[in-house]
């Protein structure tokens, strides 16, 4: 079936959680956004005051009523979140190189000091002078801006800037390197948590958590509190991973939890960016083995804060997410703050629907592993004999395989496969050389010209010398494709192994 023949008509089964805020507050937005889609709201308890928060609840229920449609609200409690008090004015900007000194935070807002030109900054949590040592790092809004600490005496520590920008008030701070001595969940969770029980909230995520423990403190806070209200069970708790402590214990934490969140934005400043897609895999695959629900957040949409149009990019997030399995998608400062609440929302829903009917539809399947029609005779034979090359690569434990190939086609062919051999891939033609740099785990190499196969096959050896990851003893699998064989359908495969000379030569 074509993408475009996929049918639109079976029900929506990814959830959209979309987070409250200042856009969302006229009630024909949130009602408009039901009708798109969405089915779960997210109050996020580190802005505003239980006051505001209630006006919230109190407007979801209002509309859930008119609709007649079940919504859920979920209260996401902030956990230790550091954040910058007032910074006085339009913000201060900070330039690198410049040095700059966090204070307890007593002496008031973050400001120029009039006297002598320093600049001094207070956050919520007067610890951070204590527990931050030279040499970690202190990142501001979502690591926009980056300090290094230099020093530290007296209550006061001392950091430069390495990345300057502009800072202004409660922009969140982060501390990838220091350990922090906060308890979670912080007296603040504790009377929100309480407040969230007789407030007609229906999940509570939990920001920040690092073991199993902290959830457990919740759940009893939640289940004592409960009780003495009448309710039989404590409200569900959702666990946020997004600290290295909480993506080290996950599976303990999930376990105690009854759902999951991968909370992209402060995991990707807490550890290097480029492991968030991992541990997202990673946590969703651990949450549909626990059989706990779990939820992808944060940036799914994020140009759309001020665009009526995501980029590319962000709708196959949206996508993969769900491909991965999962459970609810959740839009953050696209709803609360940005310009186009409801689009965002039917955004939001098209790309679900579309991925969800494209996942039932039998051209999944086929991307699943049912053969394609057009695979013919020919074609199905050379994925046989390309089968058996990494059964044998597999069966000897080869480090590599060479394949000579004069205009790439094996090299091509063999890297179909997902599996983690490299394949070192020799022609005589430079544009092929360049070609094969879109296949997947090809290193690419020119040789001056294609002699006979024995000769190939000697040569081999001498050409990996440079691989320091060979050992004396190791095999590799020598491919030689055409011209020297035949067809397409022939190809010569020996397995050789590295001798004491070539690899310490
Ligand atoms: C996150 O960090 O991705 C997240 C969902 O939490 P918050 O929006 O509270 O920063």
């Amino acid at each position: 079936m074509a993408v475009e023949e996929v049918h639109h008509d079976a029900p929506p089964r990814t959830g959209i959680i979309v987070t409250l805020g200042p856009a969302t507050d006229d009630p024909d937005v949130l009602e408009r956004m039901v009708e798109s889609g969405a089915s779960i709201f997210r109050i996020n308890f580190s802005h505003g005051e239980p006051d505001s928060h209630y006006e919230r609840i109190k407007a979801v229920r209002a509309i859930e009523k008119s609709t007649g449609r079940p919504l859920a609200i979920m209260g996401d409690l902030p956990g230790p979140k550091i954040r910058l008090v007032e910074v006085a004015g339009e913000g201060i900007m900070l330039e690198a190189g410049q040095e700059i000194t966090f204070d307890r935070g007593e002496s008031g807002p973050c400001r120029l000091h009039e006297d002598n030109g320093q600049i001094v900054l207070g956050c919520t949590w007067a610890g951070l002078v204590d527990c931050v040592q030279p040499g970690d790092r202190v990142l501001i809004d979502d690591g926009q801006v980056r300090l290094l600490a230099v020093g530290s005496e007296s209550g006061r520590l001392t950091c430069r800037v390495t990345a300057g920008g502009l800072i202004t008030s409660h922009k969140g701070v982060n501390l990838p390197d220091s350990d922090l001595d906060i308890e979670v969940p912080t007296p603040k969770d504790r009377s929100l948590a309480e407040w969230a029980i007789g407030h007609d909230i229906d999940l509570l995520a939990m920001s920040f958590v690092r073991s199993a423990s902290e959830i457990k403190v919740v759940r009893d806070l939640l289940l004592e509190k409960g009780r003495m209200i009448g309710h039989e069970r404590p409200l569900p708790i959702i666990a946020k991973i997004e600290v290295p402590a909480g993506v080290h214990a996950a599976e303990s934490i999930i376990a105690a939890a009854d759902g999951v969140m991968v909370a992209r934005g402060d995991l990707g400043v807490e550890m290097d960016l480029a492991a968030v897609p991992i541990i997202q895999k990673r946590l969703l695959s651990l949450a549909r083995q626990l059989d706990r629900p779990c939820i992808v957040a944060t940036q799914m949409l994020q140009s759309m804060v001020e665009s009526p149009v995501p980029t590319r990019a962000e709708a196959s997030d949206v996508a993969g997410a769900i491909f991965d399995g999962a459970d609810a998608v959740m839009l953050s400062g696209e709803t609360a703050v940005g310009a186009y609440p409801v689009v965002a929302v039917q955004t939001m829903r098209r790309i679900c629907s579309q991925t969800e009917s494209w996942m039932d539809s039998d051209g999944y399947q086929v991307e699943a592993g049912t053969p394609l029609e057009s695979v013919d005779q020919a074609m199905g034979d050379t994925h046989a004999l390309v089968e058996g090359i990494w059964s044998t690569a597999h069966a000897v434990k080869a480090k590599c395989i060479v394949v000579f190939s004069e205009w790439g086609t094996w090299s091509r062919l063999i890297s179909r496969s997902t599996r983690p051999i490299p394949i070192v891939a020799y022609t005589s033609r430079p544009s092929v050389v360049r070609q094969m740099l879109l296949c997947r785990g090809v290193i690419p190499e020119l040789m001056e010209i294609m002699p006979d196969a024995e000769i190939l096959g000697r040569d081999a050896e001498h050409r990996l010398r440079d691989l320091h990851w060979l050992e004396p003893g190791d095999a590799i699998l020598v491919v030689i494709g055409r011209p020297m064989a035949e067809t397409i359908h022939s190809v010569r495969v020996t397995v050789q192994r590295i001798s004491d000379i070539e690899a310490t030569g």
